[in-house]
């Protein structure tokens, strides 16, 4: 039987009519959740990100404000605004999209941002919040692969979970959150031995190491649930040859656009062993800013409403 595909935008429009909602809501006591999205230079990647971030605040009716200042902007400068805006009643969350330009000092700017607003869940103190589980923005990409799991009724407590890749954005915090739903957590990194026999035990798989296609069969024990946070855009024909063999549509768009989008897992290999998976493009991703719409909307709630 082909594995269940677990449908992210699908999920990411009910978060949001469900936001929308609440956002309508906090309307009639006066409250309009806002947010300020700091994108510093003009690398294009960030621009669509940011831009997509408006695009759902709009939709849900959350005020929100693009900031851009210079890609010469200093590390003072940024602070100045960020303390701005963490002073502003209006403005709720506050998020700085990275990469920020080599010379200025990420980790200061992303710690002057007001923990109450960070609504990434980056801060070293809304981090705290999440291993002591306690109430706190969590970061927005793992906060949607909880989500998507119980949205699709999948059961998580008792499973065992193992994350592949331990970043501070997507790896630890997914571990976290998947070990406050009672699951028995794994992480693996770079240096883990065996890495397809320790995925092989996995109950739950998510992939989120930024190695296109690196899952494969071997990882995978028929049946499990594979969750897919790799976002690769391939443009090599061979590398996608290889990769799509067996999957028409994925070679048709690159054929058409020159480039196409897999994820950390390979996409035939997670059709034909898994129970259940997140496809990419079109699973964990759309969550990301669904989440983020959730956060800011939290935030509104915890400091303005009565
Ligand atoms: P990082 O590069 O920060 O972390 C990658 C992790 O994977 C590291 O912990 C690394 O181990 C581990 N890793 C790398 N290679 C291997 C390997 N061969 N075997 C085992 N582990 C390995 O990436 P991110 O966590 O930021 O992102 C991961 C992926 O998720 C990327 O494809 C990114 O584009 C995507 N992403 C998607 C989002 C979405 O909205 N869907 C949001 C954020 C990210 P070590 O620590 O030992 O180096």
């Amino acid at each position: 039987m082909p594995a269940r595909v677990l449908n992210g935008n699908r999920i990411r429009d009910q978060i949001l009519l469900e936001v929308e909602d609440a956002v309508k809501g906090l309307a009639a006591q006066g409250i309009r959740p806002g947010l300020a999205a700091v994108r510093v230079g003009d690398d294009p990647a960030s621009e669509i990100y940011v831009r997509n971030k408006i695009k759902a605040c709009e939709k849900v009716g959350i005020h929100s404000e693009h900031i851009t200042p210079p890609a010469s902007s200093t590390t003072e400068e940024l602070l100045t605004l960020i303390d701005e805006l963490n002073r502003r009643d209006e403005i709720d969350g506050i998020l700085v999209q990275l990469p920020l330009p080599k010379h200025v000092d990420s980790a200061r700017v992303l710690l002057a941002v007001s923990p109450r607003k960070d609504v990434d869940g980056f801060h070293p103190f809304n981090v705290g919040a999440l291993v002591t589980k306690r109430p706190a923005p969590a970061p927005c990409t793992p906060a949607g692969l909880i989500q998507i799991l119980k949205r699709s009724e999948i059961l998580i407590a008792g499973k065992h979970a193992v994350v592949v890749g331990r970043s501070d954005i997507v790896g630890k915090p997914a571990a976290f959150l998947l070990l406050h739903e009672n699951a028995t957590v794994t992480i693996c990194h770079s240096r883990t031995e065996d890495l397809p026999a320790v995925a092989r035990e996995a109950d739950i798989l998510v992939a989120a190491l930024g190695r296109p296609a690196f899952v494969t069969r071997d990882f995978i024990k028929p049946g499990a649930t594979v969750l897919d946070v790799g976002i690769n855009r391939l443009t090599d024909a061979e590398q996608v040859e290889t990769i799509c063999a067996g999957l028409p549509k994925k070679l048709e768009g690159f054929r058409k656009r020159g480039s196409v989008l897999v994820g950390d897992v390979n996409p035939k290999d997670v059709i034909e062993t898994a129970g259940a998976y997140t496809p990419v493009p079109g699973g964990v991703g759309p969550l990301t800013i669904a989440m983020l719409m959730v956060n800011t909307l939290n935030a509104a709630r915890q400091h303005r409403a009565s």
